[in-house]
């Protein structure tokens, strides 16, 4: 039966030729560098050129791994590069057939950047968010196709993490969700189709967890111990470690929109470490320092 639902998805889907995403920051640096390398081309969107340069830096990161471990020669490299373009403005976005948004994960701002990119693009374009928790029916209240809109949600690092759910929406088309389905399999990944709610599936498995982790450092356990632990019960890596990978301030963002969206199981009582690293701008691996240091 799953089968005859993949073949049936993949009538309905659109070709994807040219994809776009906004926001080039750990999530939109690793979309790009997927895309791209798996053979579709890719404009990269930010703001700032600092964000650009982050995310273009990632990208050439992987990449020269690739070739030193003689996974890939020089030329493919180049080719991949190429097909990852960087900018600070809309200018091509006439020729996009999907955007992944993956700006910060707040939903006024999401609201504003899709309503705006929406206004670039074709009528048959379609619009999809990365957003970790956000509920889809929420974000598409800012816009007029919201039958070409859906989640697309990839997990970090995104080169490595096979899953992507492609969450659905009260008002998305079919044609929408096949087209999404096909190009997250272009890119090497395995989607699943959920229904939405906010955290869809994985983070309302995740987030709990996290909530588990905070009441366990509240009661005072050291958060190294707690990661070994967790490293020795088969996890790949502990929650302070994934914390850190996940970014201390998409993490406390998406914390809050779990706590809304389920305020009798999620919403804490008291201000948990993670809360007073985020004041302190800890931020993860992206500034490197949170609960670890890196360099
Ligand atoms: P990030 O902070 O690393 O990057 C966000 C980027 O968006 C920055 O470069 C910023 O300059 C840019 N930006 C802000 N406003 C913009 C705008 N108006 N137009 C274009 N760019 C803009 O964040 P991230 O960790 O990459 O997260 C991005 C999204 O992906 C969030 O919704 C987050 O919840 C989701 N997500 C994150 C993870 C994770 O592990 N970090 C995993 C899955 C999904």
């Amino acid at each position: 039966a799953l089968k005859k639902t993949a073949k049936a998805y993949e009538k309905k889907a659109k070709p994807v030729k040219q994809a776009a995403v906004l926001g080039a920051g750990i999530m939109g640096g690793g979309i790009a560098y997927q895309s791209a390398y798996k053979g579709t081309p890719i404009i990269m969107k930010d703001i700032n050129q600092a964000g650009i340069d982050l995310g273009l830096n990632e990208a050439k990161k992987l990449l020269v791994k690739r070739v030193e471990r003689k996974k890939m020669d020089a030329a493919k490299m180049g080719d991949t590069l190429n097909r990852i373009v960087p900018t600070l403005s809309y200018g091509d976005f006439k020729e996009v057939d999907v955007i992944v948004e993956a700006v910060v994960e707040n939903v006024k701002v999401k609201h504003a950047v899709l309503a705006e990119a929406e206004k670039q693009i074709r009528d048959d374009a379609i619009l999809t968010s990365n957003t970790s928790t956000i509920s889809i029916n929420t974000l598409s209240e800012a816009l007029d196709r919201p039958e070409k809109f859906c989640g697309m949600h990839f997990f970090n690092p995104v080169h490595m993490m096979p899953l992507v759910e492609v969450i659905r929406g009260e008002k998305t088309s079919e044609e929408t969700i096949a087209t999404v389905v096909s190009y997250a399999k272009a890119m090497g990944k395995t989607p699943v189709v959920v229904n939405d709610c906010p955290g869809f599936l994985v983070n309302r498995v995740l987030f709990p967890y996290f909530g588990g982790f905070a009441g366990l450092l509240r009661d005072g356990a050291d958060f190294q111990q707690v990661d070994k632990v967790m490293e020795r019960f088969g996890w790949p890596m502990g929650p302070a470690y994934l914390m850190d990978v996940v970014g201390i301030d998409t993490g406390v963002h998406a914390e809050g929109v779990m706590a809304d969206g389920f305020p009798d199981r999620m919403k804490r009582d008291f201000k948990s470490a993670v809360d007073v690293m985020f004041e302190n701008n800890r931020l993860g691996q992206k500034n490197n320092l949170g609960f670890y240091k890196y360099e």
